[in-house]
């Protein structure tokens, strides 16, 4: 095979629904590119039967290789992987289940050919999503732009495509965090949205947990903000204010109104949860940096590969 020039990389984790209706409705959008493509599989510690269909797939198609880590290593690790074996110069990242329509890739290297280094898909709308998941990333995102000090565009996610200088550069970068659509954000270059309503998933149960939808947003702030650390300080001087406060409060009452009955336990229980709240907070904030420190110091590789097919390069 020639060395291609589309790469298309897509994360599975328990995709054994959607596999099949995936690959066709991929290869019907590869047939109708000006150059040849090959699709990433990167399966992340699938417990289904993913695997294995990936392998058929493999075997009857030279187009499609994949990698196969040794247990999950989360969405955002199997995309890196997958950006560490492509070969093509143009490298487009999409979800398994279908919510991120094929069909668009089309549209996005239309834009790629007119010379954008990333397009990334903004979502106008999410169909058939909780209301409950539906807020909560309206919220984040709009908190993200506040807090971040790259600006990362709300209400996209990590469809998008890819120059290979990009990627070469997401390559290069040693981080274990990887929020990647805010280091995407981060390296700059040309990049423009291409506008796409989100479907529902095709078939299968959502994979991104709340658990792990809140790590990822957790690391997207700190990864992209010190605010967070700041605040520290700033609920420090409210503390120290409302204390002066109140010892003037105490003060007024000790010499105009000695019958009141706030002073006492009351006052003091209330301000010892009060500090203790505002400084467990604190410690909380310190720890989400240093956690991440530590993370990085120790130089774990980021995955573990225990299968791969077709892959030669590296
Ligand atoms: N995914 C993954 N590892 C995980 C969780 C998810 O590779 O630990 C993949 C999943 O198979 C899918 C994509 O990441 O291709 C997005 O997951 P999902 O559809 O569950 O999330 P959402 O659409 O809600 O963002
Ligand atoms: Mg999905």
């Amino acid at each position: 095979m020639n060395q291609p020039i589309y790469s298309l990389v897509i994360p599975i984790y328990n995709e054994e629904e959607n596999l099949t209706e995936l690959y066709r409705r991929l290869i019907n959008v590869i047939e109708q590119l000006d150059g040849e493509a090959e699709l990433i599989l990167v399966d992340d510690g699938s417990r289904d039967r993913s695997l294995s269909m990936i392998r058929q797939i493999h075997q009857r198609d030279s187009r499609v290789r994949y990698l196969s880590f040794a247990r999950n290593f989360g969405h955002q690790i199997a995309v890196t992987a997958g950006l560490n074996f492509v070969q093509g110069q143009s490298v487009i990242v999409m979800d398994a289940d279908l919510q991120d329509p094929p069909e668009l890739v089309l549209k996005m290297i239309a834009q790629w050919q007119q010379g954008y280094q990333v397009v990334y898909a903004q979502r106008l709308s999410r169909k058939k999503e909780s209301w409950f998941k539906r807020f909560t990333a309206y919220a984040f995102y709009r908190i993200l732009k506040v807090l971040a000090n790259v600006d990362i565009p709300a209400d996209t996610g990590d469809f998008c495509l890819m120059d290979r200088q990009v990627v070469d550069i997401l390559n290069a970068m040693p981080e274990r965090n990887r929020y990647i659509r805010g280091l995407r954000a981060w390296v700059g270059f040309r990049q423009t949205a291409v506008l796409f309503e989100r479907d529902p998933r095709f078939a299968g149960t959502v994979k991104y947990t709340f658990g792990k939808s809140w790590a990822l947003a957790v690391d997207g702030i700190i990864s992209f903000s010190k605010v967070p650390l700041r605040i520290a300080t700033y609920m420090g001087m409210l503390s120290a204010s409302i204390a002066l406060l109140m010892i003037i409060l105490i003060l007024y009452w000790r010499l105009f109104e000695p019958s009141t009955p706030l002073i006492g336990y009351t006052l003091i229980t209330v301000a010892m949860f009060f500090m203790g709240s505002v400084q467990l907070i604190c410690i909380g904030i310190l720890g989400e940096y240093i956690g991440r420190i530590y993370e990085e110091v120790k130089g774990r590789p980021i995955y573990t590969l225990k299968e791969t097919g077709g892959i030669n390069n590296k």
